[in-house]
C-alpha cells in the first residue's frame, strides 16, 4: 500500500467537506476521503433545499446571511418566500419571532388573512396569523455541491471514494490516515486532518485520539405527496411557529416534514412509519386538501453539537486536528460563509468581506473543553 503525501486530508465529501476543500485548494494540496461510492449520499443528498434566514436560530443567522450573496451571485438561489403560521393561542410566539429576527435585519412582514389565503389556498380557519419572509429561497443543493467539488478538482484536489477511514494516527510531522480494505485500501500522510464526517464526526475524532464534542445525529423525515388540489409552483415554504411541520411545493408535488428530531446513531437513515403518519396528521390539521398519494419518503441525519451551533476550528488538545462539524439543519444554506471562515481559521488568514461580521470564537471547539 503506497502512502501519498498531502498538506490537508479532509474526511467526508458531503457539503461540508466539499466546500471547505474548495476554499483550501488554492493554498494547499488537499485530499478528500469519502466512505461512500458518491459524495453527497448522506445528509447532503436528503435536504429540503431551502435558504431561510431565521432557520437554526440567532447563532446561525450571521452564517446564513453572509452566505446569501455568494449563493445568489452563483445562481444557486431561486425565490420561494416563507410563511410562518400560528393559531390565536400562539400569536405571541409569532410576535416574538418577528421582533427578535426583525431586529437582526431580516425582512419580516405581517400578513393579513387574505394575503395568507392568496399564498396558501385551503388553510384551515384557525391558522389566523402569519409572517412573511420574502427573501427565503430554494437552493440548488446538487448544483452547489458539484460547484465546490469542481473547484477542488480544477485546483488539483484529489477525491477518494469508497474509502472509509479506519485509522487516523499521529506521527512526528503530522498524521497518517488509513482507509478501505483489501484492493481498495489506501493511506496518506497530511499535516492537518479535517473532520467533516457529518453524523460520524465524533467517531472520526475518537479515531484521531481527540475528545468527542458530543455531536448528536437527529433524524428528520420528509414525505413527497401528490395532493388535490395540486401544489402550486409559487406557494411559499410554510412553517408552523411551534416547529412541528413545514411544507413546500416541488415540481407539482408537496414536500412535507413533521420537523422530527429523533436521536439516532450514525447510519444510512430511513424514515419510520410513525413519523410519516405524524407528518400527514399535522398536514391535515393545516390544509383542507386531499392527499392523493404518498409518492416518496426519506430521512436524513441532522447532526448537532450540544449547544446546536456548528463547530469550526482546531481541536484545543489534539494538534493538527480541525473540526468542521455540527452543521445541523443549516449546513447547505450556511456552506459558503462557513467554508470561507473555516479555511481562514485553518490557514491563519484574516476575515474578508464575506466573513467580517462573523464571530469566530462562537463556533470554536474549545468552547466545549472550557465547559468541561
Ligand atoms: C431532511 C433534511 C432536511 C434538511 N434541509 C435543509 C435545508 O433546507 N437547508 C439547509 O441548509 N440544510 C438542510 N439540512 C441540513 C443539511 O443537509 C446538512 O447540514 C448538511 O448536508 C451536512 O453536510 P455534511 O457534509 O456535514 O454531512 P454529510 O452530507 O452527511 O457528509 C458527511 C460525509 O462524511 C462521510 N464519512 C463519515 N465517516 C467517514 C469515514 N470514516 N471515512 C470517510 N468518510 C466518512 C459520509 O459518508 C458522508 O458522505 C437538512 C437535513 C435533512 C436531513
Amino acid at each position: 500500500m503506497t502512502t501519498e503525501t498531502f498538506d490537508i486530508a479532509v474526511i467526508g465529501a458531503g457539503m461540508a467537506g466539499a466546500s471547505l476543500a474548495a476554499e483550501l485548494a488554492p493554498y494547499a494540496r488537499v485530499l478528500v476521503i469519502e466512505a461512500e461510492d458518491a459524495p453527497g449520499y448522506h445528509t447532503t443528498g436528503r435536504s429540503a433545499a431551502f435558504w431561510e434566514e431565521t432557520y437554526g436560530g440567532p447563532g446561525v443567522v450571521p452564517l446564513t446571511m453572509a452566505s446569501g450573496g455568494y449563493l445568489r451571485e452563483h445562481g444557486f438561489l431561486s425565490p420561494r418566500g416563507a410563511l410562518s403560521i400560528a393559531t390565536a393561542e400562539d400569536r405571541h410566539k409569532l410576535e416574538a419571532y418577528a421582533e427578535s429576527f426583525g431586529a437582526m435585519g431580516i425582512h419580516i412582514e405581517w400578513q393579513s388573512r387574505a394575503a395568507m389565503d392568496a399564498r396558501v389556498p385551503g388553510l384551515r380557519p384557525e391558522w389566523a396569523f402569519a409572517t412573511w419572509e420574502p427573501d427565503c429561497s430554494d437552493i440548488d443543493v446538487a448544483g452547489l455541491h458539484q460547484h465546490y467539488l469542481a473547484i477542488g478538482r480544477r485546483a488539483g484536489t484529489v477525491l477518494r471514494v469508497r474509502a472509509r477511514v479506519s485509522a487516523v494516527e499521529r506521527e512526528a510531522a503530522g498524521w497518517r490516515v488509513v482507509w478501505g480494505e483489501g484492493q481498495g485500501a489506501g493511506a496518506a500522510r497530511a499535516a492537518i486532518v479535517v473532520n467533516a464526517a457529518g453524523a460520524w464526526a465524533d467517531e472520526v475524532a475518537t479515531l484521531a485520539g481527540a475528545a468527542p464534542v458530543g455531536i448528536l445525529p437527529l433524524r428528520r423525515t420528509i414525505v413527497q405527496l401528490r395532493t388535490d388540489p395540486e401544489a402550486l409552483a409559487d406557494m411559499p415554504l410554510t412553517l408552523g411557529i411551534n416547529g412541528d411541520f413545514y411544507f413546500k411545493p416541488q415540481a407539482g408535488r408537496l414536500w412535507l416534514s413533521p420537523h422530527d428530531e429523533i436521536p439516532d446513531v450514525p447510519c444510512d437513515a430511513a424514515p419510520e412509519e410513525l413519523d410519516v403518519a405524524v407528518a400527514i396528521d399535522r398536514f391535515e390539521h393545516v390544509l383542507d386538501w386531499r392527499i392523493a398519494a404518498l409518492e416518496r419518503r426519506w430521512a436524513g441525519l441532522r447532526s448537532f453539537a450540544p449547544d446546536r451551533l456548528p463547530v469550526y476550528g482546531f481541536d484545543p488538545v489534539r494538534e493538527g486536528f480541525f473540526w468542521f462539524a455540527g452543521q445541523g439543519g443549516f449546513g447547505i444554506q450556511t456552506a459558503p460563509a462557513a467554508a470561507r471562515l473555516a479555511a481562514q481559521i485553518l490557514l491563519g488568514h484574516p476575515d474578508d468581506a464575506m466573513t467580517a461580521g462573523i464571530d469566530r470564537a462562537r463556533y470554536a471547539p474549545s468552547r466545549f473543553a472550557m465547559a468541561a
